[in-house]
C-alpha cells in the first residue's frame, strides 16, 4: 500500500551528466517516445512486492499464490484501463512488436492485412511472410483521405478474415489517427481492425469500447513502467483458434504421451494459450501500476500540461526559420508530445549530438524505426538507407536523410523545453 503524493512524478530527474566543456548539467530527457522514465509510483509499487515474489500459476505455496493473484489483478487492471469488452482477454507480451507478431501469427490463415505504409516496423513487418495477403496503402495526407483509402481498399477486398492495423499517434510526428473513423469503415467492410497504441496509451485514454477496435497493443517502457512487458488486449476468439505463439510450459493443459512415440498435446484457452514459460510478472505488475496511477491522475490533466508544452515548443521553433517540423496531416492536427524536425544545413544526427554534447538534452534523431513514412516527410524516396536510428555518414551543410524527434509527457518541466529550444 504505496502513497505518493505526486502521482506523476518520474525517476531520473536529477541525473546529471558532463558536457564537453567539462561542466555538468541535469538531463533533459526528451526522448519519452523511445521510452518514457519509470514513474515513482511504479517503482515504488514494484519495490513493495519484490520481496514478496513466487512463480505463478500451480504453485502451492502462500508467495506463489499471492503472485498469481497480483498477475490476474494485473490483467485486470489493464482491461479496466483499456475499457475493455467482458469476453476480451489481455495477453502479457514482451512489447508491443512482440504483441503484433503474436497477432500475425493467430491470424486465420488467407487473413487479408491492411496497413499505411506510414507505420512504425512493429505495425507495418509482422504480417508478410506468413501465408497471409498484405496490402500497404500509401501514406495520406488527410484524414478524409485516409478514410477514403481505406475504404477504397476494403471495397475490393473480397470475402474472408480482412485486418486492417493502425497507429493511434505517430512515433514520428506525433499525429494522432482517426482510429474510431477507420475503425468504422474497417467492421463497415466486414474487417477487423488492431490498434497500435504505443505511443497513443501513455498520452490518452484508450477505450476499445469507444474507439471500438477489435485488439490493442502497447508497451510497458512507453507508458512510464521498466522494459520487458507489453500487451495484446481484445477479441478472444483468434487468439484461441490460434496455435500457440510459444510453444512450452503454461501453455499446454496436458500432455500425453502416445503409442507411436510422440505426443499429444492440449492448449489451454485464454491468454494461457500464448504466455508459454514463466511469465515476467514483475513486468505485469508494473504495467498494472503505471495504468492505475495514469487513471487516477486523469488523462486530462496530463493532456492539458502536455499541449502547454507542446505549444511552448511549436512556438520557439517557429521562430528558427532553418527549422521545417514533420508533419503528414499538417502542423495543426492534434498531436502527442511528439514531434520530428530537420534544420536546413545540417545533418541531424550531429544536431543530436551536439546538444547531447553541448546542451545535455537527449533527443533521438534518424528514422525512427519508420522508414516509409519520414522518407515521405523528408520529401524523398531516394534518401539513403539506414540502420532504425542509425547516424548518416553525410557532413552537416547536406541535406538532412534524417530527422531529429523530440518527445515528452508527465514530470516534462519547462526548462528542458527552454533549453532545447535556447540549443536549437
Ligand atoms: N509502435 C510504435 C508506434 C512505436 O513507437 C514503437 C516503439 N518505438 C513500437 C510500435 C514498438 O514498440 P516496442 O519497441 O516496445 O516493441
Amino acid at each position: 500500500d504505496v502513497q505518493v503524493q505526486q502521482p506523476l512524478a518520474v525517476l531520473g530527474r536529477d541525473v546529471e551528466v558532463p558536457l564537453v566543456n567539462g561542466e555538468k548539467v541535469t538531463y533533459a530527457a526528451l526522448d519519452y517516445a523511445a521510452s518514457a522514465p519509470a514513474l515513482q509510483r511504479v517503482w515504488d509499487d514494484v519495490a513493495a512486492y519484490a520481496p514478496y515474489y513466487g512463480s505463478v500459476h500451480r504453485g502451492a505455496g502462500y508467495l506463489s499464490q499471492l503472485s498469481t493473484d497480483l498477475f490476474e489483478q494485473s490483467r485486470a487492471a489493464v482491461a479496466d484501463f483499456l475499457d475493455l469488452r467482458e469476453d476480451d482477454q489481455v495477453v502479457f507480451t514482451r512489447a508491443t512488436t512482440d504483441s503484433l507478431n503474436l497477432l500475425a501469427a493467430a491470424l486465420p490463415s488467407g487473413t487479408r492485412v491492411f496497413a499505411f505504409e506510414t507505420e512504425h516496423h512493429a505495425s507495418l513487418l509482422p504480417w508478410p511472410g506468413r501465408g497471409l495477403e498484405v496490402a500497404y496503402l500509401r501514406a495520406p495526407r488527410s484524414v478524409s483521405e485516409a478514410v477514403a483509402a481505406l475504404d477504397a481498399a476494403l471495397s475490393t477486398a473480397g470475402e474472408g478474415p480482412k485486418l486492417v492495423c493502425v497507429t493511434g499517434a505517430s512515433n514520428v510526428t506525433g499525429e494522432i489517427w482517426p482510429v474510431a473513423e477507420l475503425a468504422a469503415v474497417a467492421h463497415g467492410r466486414g474487417a477487423r481492425i488492431v490498434l497500435d497504441a504505443a505511443q497513443l496509451a501513455p498520452h490518452h485514454r484508450v477505450s476499445v469500447r469507444e474507439l471500438d477496435v477489435d485488439w490493442v497493443a502497447f508497451s510497458g517502457h512507453k507508458l512510464y513502467a521498466p522494459f520487458g512487458a507489453g500487451v495484446l488486449a481484445g477479441r478472444a476468439d483468434w487468439l484461441d483458434a490460434a496455435e500457440p505463439y510459444l510453444a512450452g510450459g503454461g501453455a499446454s493443459r496436458t500432455v500425453a504421451r502416445q503409442i507411436d512415440g510422440s505426443v499429444a498435446v492440449e492448449w489451454h484457452q485464454g491468454p494461457a494459450r500464448h504466455e508459454a514459460g514463466s511469465p515476467n510478472v514483475i513486468g505485469a505488475y508494473a504495467i498494472a501500476s503505471a495504468c492505475r496511477a495514469l487513471t487516477e491522475a486523469g488523462f486530462d490533466a496530463l493532456q492539458a500540461r502536455e499541449q502547454q508544452l507542446i505549444e511552448r515548443l511549436r512556438a520557439g521553433l517557429a521562430e528558427v526559420p532553418e527549422v521545417r517540423v514533420l508533419t503528414l496531416f499538417g502542423e495543426d492536427h492534434p498531436r502527442v508530445g511528439v514531434l520530428s524536425f530537420v534544420v536546413q544545413g545540417w545533418n541531424s544526427s550531429h544536431f543530436a549530438a551536439a546538444l547531447s554534447a553541448e546542451y545535455g538534452i537527449g533527443v533521438r534523431d534518424g528514422l525512427f524505426c519508420a522508414h516509409p513514412l519520414v522518407r515521405t516527410l523528408l520529401g524523398g524516396e531516394e534518401a539513403a538507407p539506414s540502420e532504425c536510428g542509425a547516424p548518416e555518414p553525410s557532413l552537416p551543410g547536406e541535406r538532412s536523410l534524417n530527422a531529429i524527434r523530440v518527445s515528452f509527457g508527465a514530470g516534462t518541466p519547462d526548462e528542458h523545453v527552454d533549453r532545447f529550444l535556447a540549443a536549437v
